[in-house]
């Protein structure tokens, strides 16, 4: 009986005595291990074994003897004729007492690739659960909630903030430490039926499960800010940090793991851009985010169709009221929903990667425009063409060479080109936008740091980068006159900029009194509302006819 079963499986059968010798073994040894049968015969159970897992067989042996009514199991390594070593998944069962067997049968199967499979599912450097494993382990509680509507289960999506900085600053081993820290602490925020996993990045992902309240999720998510409080010690540093955290529950129902997670994952986002710790996901948020995947569509369905313009905003002196430049603004006319603002658009185009044909465009849209006007121009400074530049450009090592070629086919000098780049965007990645920025100055480019006071950088740290311009953010400009004006502030610029050899743009001037006020602080340039709007290129070029405001 025995016989006619075992010749024909796959797996390794083994008869053992309690001596541990085996005096029966299958066929298929063959195959797995690639000794005949008779080899092995009369030879210890214990010999194939790996050295290092020789104590679990021992055990499971001993564990096998001792019991001859349950079967046992246990998983080790063997060593194949050829010297290759194969994970096994092994029962045993004691049939001593069995006449026609008379020993302990040991049934022997290959997980050789399962094993390796879920290797690649655990992350190294956390040792937790990937992506995969997580979805899959979420899949199998919102089954088990969808048999009892009592069974709330809480998705949360963490993200590390600022973790950039220490991974630039201290180095990425400093960074893994820290990844691995973390984990730990949000561990200690779990109980034994949670699920905890790193997808990747500075992100986590959390599976509460059998919570009471659908509030209980708001509370776990605090208890977690109080346990990441506690500052790191890690490579001689103290480090401090703080998370966003995004909530789905599941108390309306989810047929989808993944749409389970992706809504955390949405309303994490959520509370990064928005600054709150902690944000619940809503339906509200799964109606933004459609919308933004259809802007999305109809974005990629835009530059075929060549739905966008380009709008010529003019840069005056302020000592005279002269032209003194143009900064280039894109519009987009949706062919249904009409002008779109691109404080709408680009963020989604820069998520996307489409923001690198729009920029091209309309980097060489203004060029060839320019190039074109400047025959007209009869004022006594050359004229200078502003394009605003994605930060996500600036860590494509083309972008220099793409300038290039773009200034060669238009003919406009280099230094009648100003690439205007946001302050944010330097602070993201410092030592990539540096070099970029590096190589367009050896091109003889100029370069204005847009929006300055809105981001977190330092005057001192702008020493590092090449700037020639410093665009005040229109935010300061527009309370100048008022109560509370912070013309502290801006005068501070103005002259620590004129300290550093950069030259300052005030943004957003909408009357006579900003203007005052600022050319007065010693500001050179201006541009807003009150000189003119963004120009459709004729009425720019009329401008360039008669380049003085009065
Ligand atoms: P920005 O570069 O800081 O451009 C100045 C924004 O202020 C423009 O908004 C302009 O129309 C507006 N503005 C100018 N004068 C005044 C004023 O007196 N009062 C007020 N309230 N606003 C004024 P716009 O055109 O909506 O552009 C928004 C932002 O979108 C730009 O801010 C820039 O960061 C980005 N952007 C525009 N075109 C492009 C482009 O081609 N590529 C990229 N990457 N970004 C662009
Ligand atoms: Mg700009
Ligand atoms: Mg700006």
């Amino acid at each position: 009986m025995l016989d006619l079963l075992a010749v024909h499986s796959a797996d390794l059968i083994e008869v053992v005595g309690s001596d541990h010798l085996r005096s029966w073994v299958s066929p298929s040894v063959q195959h797995l291990l690639g000794y005949d049968p008779e080899e092995l015969i009369g030879s210890s159970v214990l010999s194939r074994v790996l050295p290092e897992d020789r104590a679990v067989l021992e055990e499971l042996l001993q564990r096998c003897a001792d019991d001859p009514n349950e079967p046992v199991r246990a998983e080790y390594r063997l060593t194949t004729q050829s010297g290759r070593s194969i994970f096994v998944d092994v029962v045993a069962r004691n049939l001593l007492g069995n006449e026609s067997v008379a020993g302990m049968v040991l049934t022997s199967r290959d997980i050789t690739e399962r094993v390796q499979r879920e290797r690649k599912m655990f992350d190294a450097v956390t040792g937790l659960p990937n992506r995969v494993v997580f979805l899959d382990r979420l899949d199998a509680a919102l089954r088990r909630a969808s048999n009892d509507p009592n069974y709330l289960l809480a998705v949360l999506s963490l993200d590390l903030d600022r973790f950039k900085v220490v991974n630039e600053g201290l180095g990425h081993d400093a960074g893994d430490l820290l990844l691995h820290a973390v984990a730990r602490r949000l561990e200690s925020c779990m109980g034994p039926r949670d699920t905890l996993a790193h997808p990747g990045g500075d992100e986590f992902s959390m599976l509460f499960e059998d919570l009471s309240d659908p509030d209980d999720s708001r509370k776990l998510a605090d208890d977690i800010h109080q346990a990441l409080s506690e500052p790191f010690r890690i490579a001689e540093s103290e480090i401090y940090t703080t998370a966003s955290i995004g909530i789905s529950t599941n108390v309306k129902g989810y047929d989808e793991a993944a749409h389970m997670l992706r809504d955390a994952e949405t309303a994490m986002n959520r509370a990064k851009s928005a600054g709150h710790r902690h944000e619940t996901f809503s339906t509200v948020m799964h109606i933004e985010a459609l919308k933004q995947v259809q802007l999305d569509t109809d974005l990629r369905r835009a530059i075929d169709r060549e739905e966008f313009s380009v709008l010529y905003q003019p840069i005056v002196f302020l000592s005279s009221g002269e032209l003194a430049g143009f900064e280039s603004l894109v519009r987009w006319i949706h062919p249904e929903e009409g002008l779109v603002s691109p404080a709408e658009f680009i963020p989604v185009a820069e998520e996307t990667g489409l923001i690198a044909p729009i920029d091209r465009w309309v980097l060489n849209q203004s060029c060839e425009a320019g190039a074109g006007w400047l025959g007209e121009w009869q004022g006594p400074k050359p004229l200078w063409f502003s394009v605003n530049i994605s930060s996500t450009q600036f860590s494509r090592k083309d972008l220099v060479g793409y300038v290039e070629q773009v200034l060669q086919n238009s003919g406009i000098e280099a230094g009648q080109l100003k690439l205007e780049i946001t302050e944010s965007a330097i602070m993201e990645s410092p030592e990539a936008a540096l070099e970029s920025l590096q190589g367009l100055r050896g091109l003889g480019v100029r370069l204005a740091l847009d929006d300055f006071g809105t981001g977190y950088s330092s005057l001192s740290y702008l020493h590092r980068f090449p700037f020639d311009t410093l665009k005040i953010d229109q935010s300061f400009v527009s309370r100048l006159g008022q109560p509370d004006d912070q013309m502290g502030i801006v005068r501070t610029i103005i002259a620590l900029a004129d300290n550093m050899g950069m030259d300052v743009v005030a943004e957003g001037i909408e009357d006579q009194a900003q203007w005052d006020i600022l050319s007065e602080l010693g500001c050179l340039y201006g541009q807003g509302y009150y000189f003119a709007r963004p120009l459709e290129p004729r009425d720019a070029l009329q401008r360039v006819r008669k380049p003085r405001f009065e």
